[in-house]
């Protein structure tokens, strides 16, 4: 019933699930008639910490209590105390942050900051990245049917191949305004860098006056095992891209801008919903969580068992696991949405990246029980399915 009355008036973008989920805690999601999930979508890497977790429920319930808007033209306690923490917790030298509400939003701004910064128009990105999805970022991001319906998009903006040094040194110059990278690319299929790689970006865009944009709006608070993954390689990029769990769940974008990033003129960019008391009380909660309960370092100890545990199965149907921490991705030798619903009938939910590879993004806070019951669900539903088609 709830089931219909959303596809009669739903805008028709998403793909949608045969599933209603109403309520969540911790790592489990449960649908409209009480059946229980293992849920490694996680809103898309947005659950870091879990659903509702109860010191999140708690900062945003005093808060709505307390003041809910609060427009960046005033100052506010809360907003000064998350930009505090977030510049505390950057790499390198970051001590200011743009705020807005997606992982969109925290994209255009760092294009707003490059050009402005270094007067330049020219930025280069990667093949099967993903930036976001509204004009600016879609430019950026190296997916060709994400792209191509909407074109034209803006100009001079050059997609080279992810982690080859070469391609980036033949593509860069003095006319390049920025760089972006995502550090493990997700949706284009769960692709860790190579540290070199990382490190020689970061050399050739200083080399150029080109500023480094990293995209840690899947891989940041957590995921990968580090706050943030370019902690893994020591680097310092010029501008930091964060959103999805940033805010526990409320949405929530943040650029935070290096040493090396000038300051855009007055009024020229903003944002209405931008830094609201509080959506800043929940990240504050979310980052006071992070290191408390030490979740980055839960998911490099727990993504290293399950990673070790679907290697050692030697799956017929698996070509390669891949991944950092708890963000992990099973390349495939055949389409991946079929046997997302095998996994979704063993009651584990998880996603796609690209069109055959599965992933999983488990909340950071998944019990080592919860996650055994993963690992075990996906290898008896990738057995399964070679017997089945054999
Ligand atoms: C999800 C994602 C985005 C876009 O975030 P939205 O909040 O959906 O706009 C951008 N970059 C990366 C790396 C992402 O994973």
């Amino acid at each position: 019933m709830l089931q219909s009355l959303e596809a009669l008036h739903t805008s028709g973008v998403y793909p949608k699930r045969d599933l209603t989920i109403v309520r969540g805690m911790g790592a489990r999601v449960w649908d409209a008639s009480g059946r229980e999930y293992i849920d490694c979508v996680a809103g898309h890497g947005v659950a870091n910490l879990g659903h509702c977790h109860p010191a999140v429920v708690a900062a945003v319930q005093k808060q709505a209590a307390q003041l809910i808007t609060c427009p960046e033209i005033f100052h506010n306690d809360q907003r000064a105390r998350l930009l505090a923490l977030l510049t505390e917790l950057a790499p390198g030298e970051m001590q200011r942050v743009f705020l807005c509400n997606s992982g969109a939003e925290a994209v255009e701004a760092a294009l707003k900051f490059a050009r402005i910064s270094t007067g330049r128009s020219e930025i280069i990105s990667t093949f099967r990245s993903f930036h976001g999805r509204t004009m600016g970022a879609l430019t950026l991001t190296g997916q060709k049917k994400h792209r191509t319906p909407f074109e034209p998009l803006l100009p001079d903006v050059t997609q080279i191949p992810y982690n080859k040094t070469e391609a980036l040194s033949a593509a860069i110059s003095e006319r390049t305004a920025a760089v972006i990278l995502e550090v493990v690319q997700g949706e284009g299929g769960v692709r860790p860098a190579d540290a070199d790689y990382l490190r020689a970006a970061q050399r050739l865009c200083h080399e150029n006056g080109t500023l480094l944009i990293f995209d840690e709006v899947q891989t940041g608070l957590g995921r990968t095992g580090k706050i943030f993954a370019c902690e893994h390689y020591d680097l310092a990029p010029d501008m930091l891209c964060l959103a999805k769990s940033l805010a526990g769940g409320l949405p929530m974008g943040a650029t935070l801008l290096g040493a090396r990033v000038g300051t855009l003129p007055l009024g020229s960019h903003g944002s209405t919903f931008g830094g609201n008391p509080l959506t800043c009380a929940a990240a504050l909660a979310v980052l006071a969580v992070l290191q408390a309960e030490k979740l980055p370092e839960r998911a490099a100890r727990l993504g290293e068992q399950l990673f070790d545990r679907l290697r050692a199965a030697h799956l017929p149907l698996v070509r390669a696991v891949r991944g950092q921490g708890l963000m992990i991705g099973i390349e495939l030798k055949q389409k991946v949405t079929p046997l997302l619903q095998a996994l979704q009938a063993r009651g584990v939910l998880a996603l796609p990246a690209g069109n055959t590879v599965l992933r999983l993004l488990p909340p950071l806070v998944i019990s080592e029980v919860e996650l055994e019951q993963v690992g075990e669900a996906v290898i008896e539903m990738l057995t399964g399915y070679q017997h089945a088609i054999n």
